[in-house]
């Protein structure tokens, strides 16, 4: 047998949207810096099958594994915290298991058994958490939503079953609560932090850690107060007020009352080595020598999770180039060239459908014609694509998936994506490989010429117009290995103009930034 894998099961009340996923990415950062090998498991009880069709507007960005997972944002967070990588079984959620269930009762396989939310689908839940936590000495289990969520039932019943069936000691219950401020009568209120306490306790587990979020530092009395209505000691409650830096937060949880606790829980004593982090915090609060202001061409302004990845890809290249950020937000819909003209360099990202799209392609448009560092993401090169067909002369070139009626369709639809336009799961998803030209600006980055990159695109760039393509001022630098789908395109006029077809937004890490953003930073630096 092998050895006994630990669960911490991470669950919300009050509010969603506090910080569960940062906390348990956090707890683990920790465990991590003892030398314990940690995996995380997001469980939402969406009756959506992936995340892959949800509005970004509304949920943020889609994250995308390696193997093609369509997923929560928050799995994002885990993979930059935690520098590794996930794949479809640390994403779960209601509606892929209730759609394998009811597959399952189709064929047949139950033997003519009632199908029931428990113990089938509580049963499911409890198999996936199983299989996702194999190999590793701990084990995150977090549940989206708040407990006491009508569609969350489900998986609170099964994180209650499973510490049971694996004994106590081996599962730990951590609830993050919220306590809001009330500025009128200038008090914290611990009031639906309590109710919050009581209703885990109606369904049955009690935790043994409360994490008490706030927004500006509370008085320990509200520790108190929440360590008598959670049932816990004081010092399993841990007070967490908003920070400047979100990697400050290993660093804060190493130095609480919470450590003895994990310490007995995995028997593990070695103090963490946090190095990482404090590293990380300091050269993120340096003074800089340069300045670089981004600006991203985007559709969806008024929610910045929508470009997470891209936003923590950019700050993790700027502290390694010791440069100051600044993230202009540029609307697709209403650019106009002095938009663009009052950046140190362009980002166009990835995106879908025709709102925005002439604004994007202008972007790139501009930084072609005006030498501005230029990094394109996924549309980013389609539109680049584009707009270098145009300046050979195809004034009508485009992508059909803006225009289908084009005469000179230089971005068209993948083979056998045809039909497959709004539908679920069908995108080419996840790691390909590609090969990039010895003579390119993305091999010197990578420093390899063969290299795997995630993705996620339906459209492709038509080979047909690769002469327009390139008097229009780009090479085709890098393709898949069979040479059928541009995979990277640059303009060696410019300092800085590289494209790419692929996601590496994904791939940052804070403490290793992806060359390409590195590039960006460095040309548009001043
Ligand atoms: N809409 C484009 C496509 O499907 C680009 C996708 C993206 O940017 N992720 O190919």
């Amino acid at each position: 047998m092998g050895k006994q894998t630990k669960y911490i099961f991470v669950t919300g009340g009050v509010l969603s949207g506090v910080g569960k996923g940062i906390t348990a990415a956090s707890i683990g950062a920790v465990l991590q810096a003892k030398g314990l090998t940690v995996s995380i498991q997001k469980c939402d009880p969406y009756l959506n099958v992936d995340a892959g069709l949800l509005n970004p507007a509304e949920h943020g960005e889609c994250f995308v594994t390696k193997d093609g997972a369509e997923t929560d944002l928050d799995l994002g967070h885990y993979e930059r915290f935690l520098d590794i990588e996930l794949t479809q079984k640390n994403a779960t959620l209601s509606g892929r298991l209730l759609r394998d269930l009811i597959a399952d009762e189709r064929a047949g396989k139950f033997g003519g058994k009632t199908i029931q939310l428990v113990p089938h689908l509580t049963g499911a839940i409890q198999e996936a958490i199983r299989e996702a936590s194999e190999g590793s000495d701990v084990h995150f289990v977090e549940i989206g939503g708040t407990v006491g969520d009508y569609e969350g039932l489900s998986f609170v019943e099964a994180i209650r079953e499973f510490g049971r069936r694996i004994g106590r000691e081996n599962a730990l219950y951590v609830h993050v609560v919220y306590v809001p401020y009330i500025g009128t009568s200038k008090e914290f209120k611990s009031k639906p932090a309590q109710n919050a306490l009581n209703d885990l306790r109606g369904f049955g587990i009690v935790p043994d850690v409360v994490i008490v979020r706030t927004d500006e530092p509370a008085p320990e009395s509200i520790a108190g107060k929440i360590a008598m209505f959670g049932g816990v000691d004081e010092s399993a409650v841990l007070m967490m007020p908003n920070v400047d830096s979100v990697f400050r937060i290993p660093e804060k949880i190493a130095g609480s009352s919470l450590m003895p606790i994990l310490d007995a829980f995995t028997g593990n004593q070695h103090k963490p080595d946090l190095s990482r982090w404090t590293d990380l915090v300091a050269r993120q609060q340096a003074p800089k020598a340069k300045h670089a202001t981004i600006g991203i061409v985007a559709k969806y302004l008024d929610n910045e999770d929508t470009y997470i990845s891209v936003l923590e890809a950019l700050k993790a290249a700027a502290w390694r180039e010791d440069t100051d950020l600044k993230v202009q937000w540029i609307n697709a819909e209403t650019a106009s060239e002095d938009d663009f003209a009052a950046v140190d360099g362009l980002l166009v990202p990835g995106g879908f459908g025709t709102r925005g799209a002439s604004g994007k392609t202008a972007a790139a448009a501009y930084a072609l014609e005006h030498n501005k560092p230029y990094l394109g993401i996924c549309l980013g090169l389609q539109v680049a694509v584009i707009a270098a067909a145009r300046r050979a002369g195809l004034e009508q070139a485009n992508s059909t998936e803006f225009d289908a009626e084009t005469p000179d369709d230089v971005v068209y639809i993948m083979d056998g994506q045809q039909g497959k336009e709004s539908t679920g799961g069908t995108l080419r998803l996840g790691n390909y490989p590609a090969h990039l030209a010895i003579d390119s600006r993305a091999y010197a980055l990578y420093g390899s010429q063969d290299i795997t990159e995630r993705h996620r695109h339906r459209y492709e760039v038509n080979q047909k117009y690769r002469d327009a393509i390139e008097r229009g001022g780009l090479s085709i630098t890098g393709t898949s290995p069979d040479g059928k789908l541009v995979e990277y395109v640059e303009a060696p006029t410019c300092d800085y103009f590289v494209a790419t077809q692929a996601h590496p937004e994904f791939r940052s890490r804070p403490t290793r930034p992806h060359p390409l953003f590195t590039g960006l930073i460095r040309a548009a630096g001043r």
